[in-house]
């Protein structure tokens, strides 16, 4: 998900906490299980992980939003972290306009400052690692980071300054590569599209273009799924481009927006993997077609419920029929400073509401290297050591 995207359709007043979950494990506010996000040896899958859907500006550390603040005078609606977190997190599905007010509580602070661009993505590398993410793609919008050349209305009501969504790129970059040396992980990034903002999308493409060699391995639409394509062709020309150059190509679509997102994700913008895509189960010939094609599902489970994209019964949720027909997926936190997740909460989700095994994890942890957007002789080398981590021989792969 991101920001200005979700929830057009969410029905609202639905049962807030997980009163539907059945669990007798202890649970925190938002019902999730906190034996997980207290102890890393509860891990129900403590092995090496990828992680192919996270957004960088949705997992930034609370304490780095309140030391850039003080740095640059920005005053905050809270002193501690422990104060700004309950302003930001989400603990129930919410509005759209509630989510988006929760970016609005720290983007401003982020945005438009060298320094702190690179350091939060130093900083996901290192709590991506602790995570036990060995591959990682986070993704973001250089234009939502920057604060010139973007147009005219400047993101987060910003002041005009000189940092172009260019230098963002390269920023990021650097934050990544030295996260990577630091940490012994490997990070590529994604560059986002936005949905209602189309004249973004040529710049898009051709920053991919420009640091494809250096680190960026993708290009991705978000935002509100109720714009479609017909209103904004710059994202099409935009994709166009893409396919034409090599670059790989994801998708939000099918996470509140209809199955026909979807259709239009793979058939319009020749997507290669759609981030969410729960809704495309409406449409039974797609999914039979997504299937057979091998379509990559880049599915988030807290995320999913803390944005009413899906029910908050966790054991009604769609991903549970994903897993039944051997889909191609992977598993994700989404937005996790929003979310007050990790990836090992997620996982423990799954494992705990719907069945998930080790067996499943390993699929589908596999499944993942193999959708992942790097070269095919790295990937080679991601898959080998998996299956190392695993124990498992490769002619047995799964
Ligand atoms: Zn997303």
């Amino acid at each position: 998900m991101h920001i200005i995207a979700r929830r057009t359709a969410i029905g609202f007043g639905s049962p807030l906490l997980l009163s539907s979950v059945r669990t007798s494990k202890p649970t925190d506010c938002r019902g999730l299980p906190i034996m997980a996000e207290r102890s890393p040896h509860s891990e129900v899958f403590n092995k090496p992980k990828i992680e192919l859907h996270v957004h960088l500006d949705g997992a930034i550390r609370v304490q780095t939003i309140l030391d850039v603040a003080k740095r640059r005078g920005i005053s905050l609606p809270a002193n501690t972290a422990e104060e700004l977190k309950e302003k930001i997190i989400v603990h129930e599905p919410v509005t759209l306009t509630k989510f988006l007010e929760k970016f609005k509580e720290y983007m401003h602070v982020i945005a438009g400052d060298r320094e702190a661009i690179k350091r939060i993505a130093y900083e996901f590398v290192e709590d991506k690692a602790k995570e036990g993410v060995i591959y990682v793609e986070v993704r973001y919008s250089p234009h939502f980071l920057a604060n010139c050349d973007v147009g005219k209305n400047i993101p987060w009501n910003q002041t005009e300054g000189d940092l172009t969504p260019d230098e963002v790129v390269r920023l990021v970059n650097e934050g990544l590569s030295e996260g990577e040396r630091a940490f012994k992980i490997k990070a590529r990034s994604i560059l986002c599209c936005m949905r209602h903002m189309p004249n973004w999308s040529i710049e898009v493409v051709e920053l991919c273009k420009t640091y494809r060699d250096a680190g960026v391995v993708a290009i991705d639409l978000a935002g509100d799924e109720s714009m479609n394509l017909e209103e904004n062709s710059n994202h099409k020309v935009a994709y166009e481009e893409a396919v034409r150059c090599g670059i790989h190509r994801t998708v939000h679509a099918g996470e509140v927006g209809p199955a026909s997102m979807v259709k239009e994700a793979v058939e319009e913008l020749k997507a290669e993997r759609i981030g969410h895509g729960y809704n495309t189960l409406q449409d039974k010939d797609l999914y039979r077609k997504l299937l057979e094609q091998n379509m990559h599902f880049e599915m988030c489970p807290i995320s999913s419920k803390l944005t009413g994209a899906c029910s908050s019964d966790f054991t009604q949720h769609p991903i549970i029929t994903f897993r039944k027909d051997k889909a191609n997926y992977s598993l994700n936190t989404d937005d996790p400073l929003i979310f007050n997740s990790n990836l090992p909460l997620d996982y423990s989700i799954v494992h705990q509401h719907m069945g998930f095994t080790e067996e499943e994890f390993k699929r589908l942890n596999i499944n993942s290297a193999k959708s992942s957007f790097l070269p095919e002789k790295e990937k080679e080398e991601l898959l080998h050591q998996l299956y190392e981590a695993y124990g498992m021989m490769r002619s047995t792969a799964l």
